[in-house]
């Protein structure tokens, strides 16, 4: 059983500007409550993070204080990676801003960002991007897993659309990673990751290469409106539907009987 004094939790949070939390408060339930809810592993503690540099600080305190270390993004892995027992969970749930740079064909998201808050967000543009084929599971776990789902057959694995990350490596360094920087690094990231590699001591910030929705709309129309409509209907987007979700749901609605 680790041994998490006052004083340690003292420092952590003092040098994390998220939330830090232990068993027994609501933000601690909040972190551990993942999709496969069998799962029974409970950390001693969880650094509910805001940026690159608090899991930088965070996975500094456990190098410190030699403990096992999770990271959580969306919280859906079957196995529940997220959790560890009696160690320092890193949660990157609060970490979600995505941005689109539509003319550049580019998008970024935080580490804790869900497919539906990124698919709202380049959607809005005519863009998206492959993920998987719910809304809610995590960008970051999804395509460090390889990332299959309704646009794969059309543009690929989501981690062949990956571009470029932030990474912070299990030493508490901040790297960018891509074929320009780090490009080692990179291939292990999510190469390496698909192939079965671990990168539980890292946090990734994705920024990804979305195709045209409207070609995938017409070149894939078995797969995108059901998506798009599930997603409309609320399961987990955090933006208004944009004109690219109304033209796939009443698409939709014309070939039910
Ligand atoms: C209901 C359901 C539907 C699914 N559908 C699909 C699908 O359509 N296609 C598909 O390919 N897969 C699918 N999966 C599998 C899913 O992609 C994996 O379980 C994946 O690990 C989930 O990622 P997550 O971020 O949500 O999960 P988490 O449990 O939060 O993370 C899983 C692991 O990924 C790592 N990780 C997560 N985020 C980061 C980060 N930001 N930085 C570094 N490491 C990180 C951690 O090691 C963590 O242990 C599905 C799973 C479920 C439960």
């Amino acid at each position: 059983m680790a041994n998490i004094t006052t004083s340690m939790v003292d420092e952590l949070r003092a040098n994390v500007s998220g939330t830090v939390a232990q068993p027994g408060e609501s933000s601690y339930d909040e972190a551990v409550n993942i999709w496969n809810a069998s799962c029974a592993r409970r950390p001693a503690i969880v650094a509910r993070c805001t940026s690159s540099a608090d899991v930088a600080a965070a996975l500094r305190f456990a190098r410190q204080q030699s403990l096992v270390v999770s990271v959580r993004g969306g919280g859906h892995n079957y196995a529940g990676g997220a959790l560890c027992d009696d160690g320092l969970m890193i949660d990157l749930t609060p970490m979600k801003a995505v941005s689109v740079d539509a003319g550049a064909r580019r998008a970024k998201c935080g580490g804790g960002t869900t497919w539906g808050e990124l698919d709202a967000a380049t959607q809005a543009h005519g863009l998206a991007i492959p993920g998987g084929f719910i809304s809610r599971t995590g960008v970051a776990g999804l395509t460090l897993g390889g990332g299959f789902g309704w646009l794969s057959r059309l543009a690929g694995l989501s981690s062949d659309n990956l571009v470029g990350a932030e990474v912070v490596t299990a030493d508490g360094g901040i790297l960018r990673a891509s074929d320009a920087d780090n490009a080692d690094l990179t291939r292990y990231q999510w190469n390496g990751r698909a192939a079965g590699g671990s990168t539980a001591n890292t946090k990734l910030d994705g920024e990804h290469q979305p195709i045209s929705l409207a070609a995938a709309l017409t070149r894939d129309r078995a797969g995108i409106p059901c998506r798009l409509l599930a997603a409309e209907q609320g399961s987990g987007l955090s933006g208004r539907p944009g004109p690219a979700l109304k033209v796939a749901a009443s698409r939709r609605a014309t070939q039910q009987p």
